[in-house]
């Protein structure tokens, strides 16, 4: 069951800036929809990060019908494929949305809030563990966005062992204000604390000083994305009554990409708090995560989470045996965790599935004690440069202890010499740097065929609704 044993009554279940529902009034609304949306094939929600968005969802997985989330500001194009990919017969929205173009042939039904007339809803019989709870599309970072289809038992399994590893309960009131529309914000984000019969306080439109407010509001657990806690690092160096509030709370938690170690002190330096990273995809769920009661060592990703086997193989498919922090891997994962397969892709499926491993993409080392360290994508953070296979996220990191320099993406360009040569594309802090001043910096930190060839100057970076770099639009 996905939602086992909901707290009764007045416990807050969702509170956002405009409305707040109690368990009750959750329990009601979502009962009405699930009567409503009975039968159906596949529901798409305009996914806007609204209470409405989570009644939806709620309701439709109630009713054991999958859901598509919409990512609202996508481009007309990408919409009309995820549409077009994923045919649902209908899409739930907030009253008075205006729905782009892309979706006018599809029916639109509004959710409405008012629970005040509704009688407490029939229970409907739980759908069966392998059904599709989700359709979520990846973030497209490295190709077209594929259509992931998750099982319930995926969802279930896979929010227990992070309830586990992070000691997470139903007293728990999670904070966070990322968008609704990926496994983050939405699985773990949403369906998450309403797995514990916790709480979800959800800011809205993120900022540092809503996130610290709804800290001092009683909040105990944040999720973020890097770049979130980028400017809490900032902000809370700054600002002692904003590390003050978030110096409350008891958990801090970050993934879709990777946390800077450089953040991570920061953020330490002023809060106390140590940000906790796990890593995951839309495939997969989350397989790693640091516990909360483990070693919270910057730029790992800890351990796999329960029930989760993890192994790194090389480039022919064989397992590395030995944890080794100097040979990089492509991870693979297996457990209860694990997607159905894409959407209309069985060609993609079977490629990324071998003998019931997922095959991530992501490359990593593992420390001594079996802790994950990622070094990046295969595809895009996977330097081939003089016969040396160097990991961009290492540089990453090197140049980011400079002080001149704010964001940085390290890339692979065609060398006739050296097969690739490292390129870094800098986003400075202030003034640019003078180019021999970050030579000599990343000449005291990394190995010689580590070292930058090229650096470019930006003034940011391309990235996507959740702080990911796009590089493939820097190349
Ligand atoms: P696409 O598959 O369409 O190219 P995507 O892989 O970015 O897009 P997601 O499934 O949203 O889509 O993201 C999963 C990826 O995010 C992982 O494969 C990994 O590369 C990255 N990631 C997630 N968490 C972390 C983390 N803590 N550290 C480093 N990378 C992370
Ligand atoms: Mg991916």
């Amino acid at each position: 069951m996905l939602f086992p044993d909901p707290p009764a009554g007045d416990r807050t279940a969702l509170r956002f800036p405009e409305a707040e529902l109690s368990y009750r009034d959750l329990a009601r609304l979502t009962g009405r929809l699930a009567g409503e949306l009975a039968g159906r094939r596949r529901i798409a929600v305009w996914a806007t990060p609204t209470i409405e968005t989570c009644v939806a969802v709620v309701g439709a997985l109630a009713a054991g019908v999958p859901v598509v989330p919409l990512n609202p500001k996508i481009g007309e194009r990408e919409l009309t494929h995820i549409v077009g990919d994923s045919e649902p017969d209908l899409v739930l929205a907030a009253p008075g949305t205006e729905l782009p173009a892309a979706l006018a042939a599809l029916p639109a039904a509004p959710v409405t809030l008012d629970a005040a007339d509704l009688p407490s809803p029939p229970a409907h019989p739980e759908p069966d563990d392998e059904r599709p709870a989700f359709v979520v599309y990846t973030s497209g970072t490295t190709g077209p966005p594929k259509g992931v289809v998750l099982p319930r038992r995926a969802v279930a399994a896979n929010l227990d062992a992070l309830a586990d590893a992070w000691s997470w309960t139903a007293d728990d009131v999670l904070v966070h204000g990322l968008p609704l529309f990926h496994v983050h914000g939405l699985i773990l984000g949403v369906v998450g604390p309403l797995r514990r019969g916790g709480t979800l306080h959800h800011v809205g439109r993120f900022s540092t000083a809503a996130v610290a407010a709804a800290l001092d509001g009683g909040g105990t657990m944040m999720f973020g994305v890097p770049t979130m806690y980028h400017r809490l690092a900032a902000d809370c160096a700054a600002d002692a009554g904003l590390a003050a509030s978030v110096s409350r709370a008891r958990l801090l938690v970050s993934g879709s990409a990777a946390l800077p170690a450089t953040d991570h002190e920061r953020i330490a330096a002023a809060t106390g708090q140590r940000v906790v990273e796990r890593y995951g995809m839309t495939e997969t769920l989350m397989n790693t995560s640091v516990r909360a009661d483990g070693d919270r060592r910057p730029g790992t990703v800890g351990l796999p989470l329960s029930g989760v086997s993890l192994r790194l193989v090389d480039d022919d498919g064989a397992e590395l045996s030995d944890p080794d922090p100097e040979t990089v891997g492509e991870i693979e994962v297996r457990g209860p965790n694990l997607f159905l397969g894409y959407l209309n892709r069985p060609d993609a499926t079977a490629e990324a599935v071998r003998e019931g491993w997922f095959r991530t993409g992501d490359m990593a080392v593992r420390e001594p004690d079996g802790y994950v360290r990622i070094v990046g994508r295969r595809a895009t953070d996977l330097i081939k440069s003089g016969g040396y296979k160097i990991g961009a996220g290492e540089i990453e990191n090197a140049l980011l202890e400079h002080p001149g320099v704010a964001e940085v993406a390290v890339t692979g360009e065609p060398d006739e010499d050296l097969g690739e040569r490292i390129v870094a594309w800098v986003v400075p802090a202030g003034e640019p740097p003078i180019e021999q001043e970050l030579a000599d910096h990343v000449a005291r930190l990394l190995a010689p065929h580590k070292r930058p060839r090229v650096v470019r100057f930006l003034e940011s970076l391309p990235r996507n609704e959740m702080g990911k770099v796009m590089k493939r639009s820097l190349r």
